[in-house]
């Protein structure tokens, strides 16, 4: 089978891990035919009909939009991998600041970007087939997609919290036992609840669990952790930071 992944504004982290699942179990090439994959080979192929098409990092220039819609025609399955290609990602900081201060900001010499200051994930530019939540994407979820799409089937869909995670591994809750505040309840799970493991709240780095979440929810659960010392701030801060899409979405659904 054909894949083509694609790299738009992100840190390559994502795609790290998918060069991580293969380079341990290179069976997977025996299925599977990385034919276009710009980081890791040399030749870039002339584009044509792939299997899968995965996408890492959010819309930020026209090219880019424009290159998720051509290779978007080029495939009946594409899989948005990480906060960056799913909500927008780090980079949705600077949405609402000036473009050219932010560019000023990073670069000695801001006249040679050109970048547009929205931010956008794929899925605002075009239909997406699956998504594979993390900042980055964990290679087992990498891994587990491509063993069942091979034999026609696909991972089931992660509908819960990283509580859930936390009470199936026996983690003793931070937020009820020990005052520490923790973004879990309101965060997609997938990643096995690494940092309560290490008694260290989460962060949100997988997403806002936007399908079941309100805007009175996830104010009432900032208001708690305000009282355990975390500033609606700093949460709104990270929620922009990895669920900008979810978080604007209920916020203007609030609004309207
Ligand atoms: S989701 Fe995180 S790890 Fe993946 S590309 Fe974006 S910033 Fe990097
Ligand atoms: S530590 Fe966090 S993620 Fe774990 S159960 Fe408590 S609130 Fe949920
Ligand atoms: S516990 Fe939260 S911040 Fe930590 S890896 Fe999991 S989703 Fe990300």
């Amino acid at each position: 089978m054909r894949v083509a992944v694609i790299k738009l504004t992100s840190c390559s982290g994502c795609i790290n891990e998918i060069v991580k699942v293969v380079a341990l179990d290179p069976k997977l090439l025996d299925i599977y035919e990385f034919v276009y994959f710009n980081e890791i080979t040399d030749s870039v192929e002339n584009v044509s009909k792939y299997d899968i098409v995965f996408v890492e990092g959010s819309i930020t220039t026209k090219e880019q939009e424009d290159m998720v819609k051509m290779f978007r025609g080029l495939t009946d399955f594409m899989v948005a991998i990480g906060a960056c290609a799913i909500h927008g990602g780090v980079q949705a900081l600077r949405v609402g600041e000036n473009i050219e201060a932010v560019k000023a900001y990073v670069y000695p010499d801001p006249k040679l970007i050109e970048v547009e200051s929205d931010v956008k994930p794929v899925a605002y530019a075009t239909k997406i087939d699956f998504y594979i939540p993390g900042c980055p994407v964990r290679g087992d979820a990498v891994k587990s997609l491509l063993e069942k799409f091979a034999r026609g089937g696909l991972p089931t869909p992660i509908l819960e919290s990283v509580c859930g995670e936390c009470k199936r591994r026996g983690i003793q809750c931070l937020v009820v036992s020990h005052g520490i505040s923790c973004l879990g309840p309101i965060t997609i799970s997938g990643c096995g609840a690494i940092c309560p493991s290490f008694r260290r709240g989460c962060y949100g780095c997988y997403g806002l669990r936007g399908f079941d979440e309100t805007l009175t929810n996830v104010g009432n659960y900032i208001g708690l952790l305000g009282r355990l010392g975390l500033g609606k701030e700093i949460v709104d801060y990270l929620l922009r930071a990895f669920s900008f899409k979810e978080f604007s979405k209920l916020i203007k659904a609030f609004e309207k």
